[in-house]
């Protein structure tokens, strides 16, 4: 979840007052990052994924499932396996998913995160590869570990912060960097950063972070629901009365503290583009897409021992990481600070960044707050003025944390004070500048997916993104859609199943009609280039910017229309008309399968490798029309189903253990006595 400094890092107080310093040096550093590299060009298209896991440890005497915090012994005993068996393959000829891969730490201290070895290449056949090579990380990784424990991969864990013992060991839930009701500071990884981050958070806010979900309403729930599990009554640090005063709400389940949201596991994937225009157009392109695969990946209906009205975990890390003060967030006047600041630093992206020729001015519809001497910094430099905006805006944040052997550094070859900022800025999007004294280019990151029990999900998951960003490049799409309406899209996606009662947003001709229809063409260069697979991408020049040479539009407004997740995955006849418009020419919409079926059309894709694509791509289309269970569904139906389930929305102990029992079975692709067959559809049998 970031870069993993070392040094000893400065208490809140000191790092207030290196923030300009930290902010100024960074700017520099990416001046320096930009002169250098943005002009450097047909970078090859890789790509890769980072698959995050709890580690669970069973007491089975008891059936208990904990979470281990073991994490320190079982990431070093993976980088001496790692090590060695490098050293062996070195001698082999590899593809880059039969490497071995790569293990990480996480904010969790029973967390881990794996990558694979190395980069995936644009080739089709890197994708035959990307189930195979998770599911080998997950073999490695259990080899790595005691025989009670397994790597499971749930976003968020139900029984995290609830009474009694959630980890192994138990620690009770105090302690000085979170001062959480509910966790222990144990639980967070102990290197330096975390735990500093966790208190620095905190101070920086002036108060806990307060997260509150609604709970799902069940027959036996009391309403309102005043959760008896909250101590109000506990008096060790100030902040325990943050929820007598109200932090903790009535129908909610109430979370204090940042690993609540930071220990979630997510599906995140990094594409390298080919050059910087690429890459800017690539993060626009798939900014609307991250709420659709927000809701697609609904896999969080648990929190703190309750069930919840909601599926997803976007909310709770944003809020689990909010460290804007009273002032920031509105609540009082600004004295101190600079700007009131609408989101969470974890929060959806706020600002589209690309110049082509499809992008319009009026897509940037919601207020950004940036810092205007560093975006005046950024274009005296030579960034156009939509870069530098983007900047300037992650710019407006503090940085949370400082070592203090780190505060001095050489902005010609370092970016330590840049990705300091940059990389606590979560959004739903990420773009990423090439590290310096790297052959590394211009890359983006896709960060809204939320994990998938089997490995077979996320590599479905994993490989239909890559395929949609190979067709958005070979097909020239469009997705523009207002970023406000991204970030109502956003808010829906978190309701309960909206993948099946939501409607979302979304532009009705993704054809960048503007390059090909309606219009004469843009006169321009655009170049094509061809990369060693032989796959063919262009990339956008900014000579066809020019505002005045664009064509007549629509209006924006009629851009788009409301869409089903099913019509957006699986496409939208001209009978279903479902926004209310009468515009027929856009009631078709192809469907993103559709989409990618023709752009591997194009490619010349032997009979099994298509048969393989084909079946991810069934378990997408299947979880959009609702024919297959989002995760958040079936672990919800599953606790309901259990029969010591009690219906008053209480995750028990045994109800859990029996829950992580059988995600343990699917992942090892048995379907517990058909019990998952709603969420792979007999799929996880095929192996
Ligand atoms: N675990 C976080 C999530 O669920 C992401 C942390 C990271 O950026 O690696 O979104
Ligand atoms: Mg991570």
């Amino acid at each position: 979840m970031g870069l993993l400094s070392l040094g000893t890092p400065l208490p809140w107080k000191e790092v207030e007052k290196y923030a300009d310093h930290v902010r100024e040096h960074g700017i520099k550093q990416l001046i320096n990052i930009w002169k250098n590299e943005k002009d450097s060009r047909g970078n090859k298209l890789l790509w890769g994924d980072e698959v995050e896991y709890m580690v669970v440890s069973y007491d089975d005497e008891n059936k208990r499932a904990l979470l281990s915090l073991r994490q320190a012994e079982i990431l070093l005993a993976l980088e001496e396996n790692e090590k060695e068996v490098r050293i062996e393959e070195n001698a082999l000829n590899l593809g880059p998913g039969q490497r071995i891969p790569t293990f990480h730490p996480e904010y969790g201290r029973y967390m881990l995160e794996a990558t694979p070895g190395f980069p995936y290449t644009s080739s089709l056949d890197d994708l035959l590869n990307v189930e195979t090579n998770m599911t080998r990380r997950r073999e490695i990784a259990k080899a790595h570990m005691m025989p009670h424990e397994f790597p499971v991969t749930i976003a968020s864990y139900p029984r995290l912060g609830a009474p009694g013992q959630f980890t192994d060991p138990y620690y009770p839930p105090t302690g000085p960097a979170s001062r959480s009701l509910f966790l222990p500071d144990e639980l967070i990884n102990p290197h330096a950063r975390f735990p500093t981050l966790t208190a620095n958070i905190r101070e920086r806010r002036g108060s806990k972070v307060a997260i509150n979900v609604p709970i799902f309403k069940d027959t036996n729930t009391p309403s309102p629901f005043i959760d008896p599990t909250i101590p109000f009554d506990r008096d060790i640090f100030p902040e325990d009365a943050n929820a007598r005063d109200g932090a903790a709400k009535p129908d909610h389940i109430y979370m204090d503290s940042m690993g609540f949201g930071m220990g979630c596991c997510c599906l995140q994937i990094t594409f390298q583009a080919t050059d910087i225009n690429e890459a800017r157009r690539l993060y626009d392109q798939l900014t609307p897409l991250t709420p659709i695969f927000l809701a697609l990946t609904a896999a969080s209906p648990a929190w703190r021992g309750y069930l919840s009205d909601q599926d997803c975990r976007w909310n709770v890390i944003a809020g689990s990481v909010d460290d804007r003060t009273e002032e920031e967030r509105g609540l009082k006047p600004l004295k101190n600070q600079r700007f009131v600041i609408p989101k969470s630093r974890y929060d959806s992206v706020s600002y589209y960044i690309s110049q082509s020729p499809d992008f319009r001015p009026e897509y940037n519809d919601i207020e950004l707050v940036k810092d205007e001497n560093i975006k005046k910094t950024l274009m005296d430099a030579g960034l156009d003025e939509q870069f530098a905006n983007h900047y300037a805006h992650l710019f407006i944040r503090d940085p949370i944390v400082v070592f203090s052997e780190l505060v001095d550094q050489d902005d010609a070859v370092s970016s330590d004070h840049f990705e300091n900022i940059q990389s606590t800025n979560w959004q739903t999007m990420r773009f990423k500048p090439p590290p310096p004294g790297t052959d590394i280019g211009w890359r983006v990151e896709f960060r809204s997916m939320e994990i998938q029990i089997t490995d077979f999900e996320n590599a479905a998951f994993a490989i239909f993104i890559v395929l949609v960003t190979r067709a958005i490049l070979s097909f020239k799409l469009n997705f523009y859609i207002p970023i406000s309406k991204v970030d109502a899209n956003m808010k829906a996606a978190h309701s309960r199943d909206a993948v099946l009662n939501e409607k979302f947003y979304f532009r009705k001709d993704i054809f960048a009609p503007n390059l090909h229809s309606h219009t004469e063409p843009v006169t321009g260069s655009e170049t094509e280039s061809e990369d060693a697979s032989g796959s063919v991408y262009s990339s956008d020049c900014n000579s066809i910017c020019d505002p005045v040479a664009r064509p007549a539009r629509l209006p924006v407004e009629e851009e788009y229309g409301m869409f089903t997740i099913n019509e957006i995955i699986n496409s939208r006849q001209s009978t279903s008309s479902s926004d209310g418009g009468d515009d027929d020419e856009f009631d078709q919409f192809p469907g993103l399968v559709q989409l990618v079926q023709s752009y591997l059309d194009t490619m010349a894709v032997d009979v099994q490798t298509r048969c393989t694509l084909n079946a991810y791509m069934d378990l997408i289309s299947k979880r959009a029309s609702g024919e297959l269970q989002t995760a958040a569904s079936f672990i919800r139906e599953y606790v309901r189903g259990h029969p010591k389930y009690e219906f008053d929305s209480a995750v028990s102990e045994e109800v859990n253990y029996d829950l992580v029992k059988v995600v343990e079975q699917l992942t090892l692709g048995q379907e517990w006595d058909g019990v998952g067959i709603k969420l792979l559809g007999g799929m996880n049998e095929r192996r």
